[in-house]
């Protein structure tokens, strides 16, 4: 065994801690900022078939209707 001092031992074990907390909290910024929602139009859909609104995936193009399970197709709108 490795002789270590009182002062040692509690300062390595203040540093583990200090080091598992950074790593949880960096854990949870990161996830927070994985899973957050954003609005916008390329995110709505419209199911055609109930007019059920619902958000989904950024760039995705065709998703089922969480209400109905209707197939439903991303149309981009024009300007004109
Ligand atoms: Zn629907």
């Amino acid at each position: 065994m490795i002789p270590v001092s009182m002062e040692t031992g509690f300062f390595i074990y203040l540093l583990i801690w200090m080091l598992t907390i950074s790593i949880l909290w960096g854990r949870k910024l990161w996830r927070d900022h994985a899973q957050e929602w954003m609005l916008s139009k390329s995110r709505l859909f419209r199911c055609d078939s109930c007019h059920y609104a619902f958000i989904n995936k950024e760039n995705a193009t065709i998703s089922r209707c969480p209400r109905c399970n209707n197939v439903c197709i991303f149309r981009k709108h024009r300007r004109f």
